[in-house]
């Protein structure tokens, strides 16, 4: 008998935003073909697990016919584009951010019809893209270079796509919610004292996937390049794909994404190539705010007399669980008030234009079944990540989303235990070196590197500005209270007022780390 497949899917949702008609559709779905859960990712997206090959034709052609896609959400390919979640409407730059978040998502989406071919025999669905998108990506580029491929059903992509994935972010000035620095390029919306919209400041080449015992592989933030005027966004994002279409590496997947352009060649070797795509000058990036990072969490007023309320999702699993039921009260809430959920960068959710008159009924709804106001959530559940790994990705190692909580669990004792209860640290967990959670921007990153056992990161902050950096190789997770209680206990003693553990963790440096570890007596 032929082995049964069974496959993961994700949607394509630039800024996180899902019709209530697609989050209705996912829930009948992953009940009907799935494994009864749906995974909120890190990218704005929706998962869906165990999905039987032979159903698969199925499943995409209902995602597509109600508001949903999965072009391009996988693959070596422009992937889901991130936007600050908040949906709010009387601040332009969130409008920018999402209307742009759209736009270069349509510009880099690929045009061949096999997937419709395959998913939805030929059938082709509907797309609203602005005639300005569809302009600029058949347009020749103006450089020495071209962008376009010549005579290419593919203007941009060619017939070999890329050598990797690619990301890209637009941020709004000081939310540094879609963790800006990690992806291949970031964008920040930039306006006018008007709020008129004159362009973005551009950075380029984060990536945080990595390869254990292969010193070749890095983490590495995005550096600042440009501000790129609002005439030549397209022009400028379709010369630093073909930067790298044309130069990363086509031979080791391992060194294939585009940091390694940068890191390779250093930036001002980047803008020369990237010059040679795009003829304008490289204008000095406009100044920015500090950057601070935003959950939403809770209810909020969204600017045109309409609330939104962001919901924890522990681990962005949404199921129903003995206490916990909110599967079905999203499935209630969005089924009797056909509300759009705006995804987050850390697998929460938003439910966003609720009426005022609906909100007490709302609120009765998530009372009900169990979802926590965010002052009850742990706030080391609140700002913890972890990826899927077992028994769905195939590139685990180790445990991650299951284990989590329990490993949430012994930090909230071992802190209690120690004084720190009131203190706030990001956590983020993978049962891989790939990094899907971004484990290397936390403050504590566990890194899967055997069974039952993870590599250690330290030295990320809270507002995501800074690389955290590898300070143990393998930890067994049953030494986790002995190896992070003289690290609490050091930071306790010798913090600044306002410090954070893992400003902290960089400030000392980890020979200090460790030279207090070596003399600390347990308590
Ligand atoms: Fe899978 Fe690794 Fe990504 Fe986790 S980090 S989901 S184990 S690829």
């Amino acid at each position: 008998e032929a082995p049964t497949y069974s496959m993961m899917l994700r949607t394509r949702s630039p800024g996180g935003i899902i019709p209530w008609q697609l989050y209705l559709t996912l829930d009948q779905l992953c009940d009907r073909y799935g494994n009864h859960t749906l995974r909120a990712t890190t990218r704005q997206g929706f998962q869906m697990h165990g999905i039987l090959k032979q159903d698969l034709k199925t499943v995409i052609a209902d995602i597509v016919k109600n508001m949903g896609s999965t072009v391009g959400a996988c693959g070596d390919i422009n992937r889901n584009v991130m936007a600050p979640p908040a949906p709010f409407k009387d601040r332009p730059a969130y409008v920018y951010a999402h209307e742009y978040a759209h736009k270069l998502a349509d510009l880099l989406a690929p045009q061949a019809g096999a997937y419709y071919d395959v998913w939805l025999d030929g059938e082709k669905a509907v797309t609203a893209e602005a005639p300005e998108v569809t302009e600029a990506r058949n347009k020749s580029g103006r450089g020495k270079r071209d962008t376009n491929i010549a005579n290419s059903d593919e203007p941009i992509y060619g017939t070999h796509y890329m050598p990797r994935k690619f990301k890209i972010a637009i941020a709004t000035p000081g939310d540094n919610s879609v963790d800006l620095f990690t992806n291949d390029l970031g964008l920040v919306v930039i306006t006018d004292k008007k709020h008129k919209l004159l362009g973005f400041n551009a950075y380029v080449g984060g990536g945080l996937g990595r390869t254990h015992n292969n010193e070749s592989t890095i983490v590495r933030m995005a550096d600042p390049i440009a501000f790129v005027p609002l005439a030549h966004v397209y022009e400028f994002t379709k010369a630093v794909v073909a930067v790298q279409r044309d130069n990363g590496d086509r031979f080791n997947r391992r060194h294939a994404r585009l940091k390694y352009l940068l890191n390779d060649w250093g930036v001002e070797k980047f803008k020369q190539v990237l010059s040679e795509y795009y003829p304008e000058r490289l204008e000095p990036l406009k100044p920015l705010p500090k950057w601070q990072y935003l959950d939403y969490l809770g209810w909020h007023e969204q600017g045109d007399g309409n609330y939104f309320v962001g919901i924890s999702i522990e681990n962005g699993r949404i199921l129903d669980r003995e206490g916990l039921k909110l599967k079905s009260a999203l499935q209630e809430i969005i089924g009797e008030y056909h509300l759009p959920m705006h995804l987050t960068p850390n697998h929460n959710a938003l439910l966003c234009d609720i009426k005022p008159k609906d909100r007490e009924a709302i609120q009765a709804i998530l009372d009900r079944n169990g979802i926590l106001a965010p002052e009850q959530v742990d706030p080391l559940v609140r700002y913890s990540m972890a990826c899927p790994a077992f028994p769905t990705c195939g590139l685990a190692i180790t445990e991650s989303e299951r284990i989590l909580p329990s490993v949430t669990d012994r930090l909230r004792k071992l802190i209690d235990r120690l004084g720190l209860g009131e203190e706030k640290f990001i956590t983020r967990m993978t049962g891989c070196p790939n990094g899907c959670a971004r484990p290397y921007m936390a403050e504590i990153g566990f890194v899967g590197s055997g069974v039952d056992a993870y590599q250690l990161w330290l030295g990320g902050n809270f507002d995501s500005t800074q690389l955290a950096a590898p300070y143990l190789k393998s930890m067994p997770l049953a030494e986790l209270e002995t190896t992070l209680e003289p690290l609490f206990v050091y930071f306790k003693q010798a913090r600044k007022p306002k410090e954070g553990f893992g400003s902290f963790c960089a400030r000392v440096g980890f020979d200090g780390l460790r030279s207090f570890t070596a003399s600390y007596v347990p308590q």
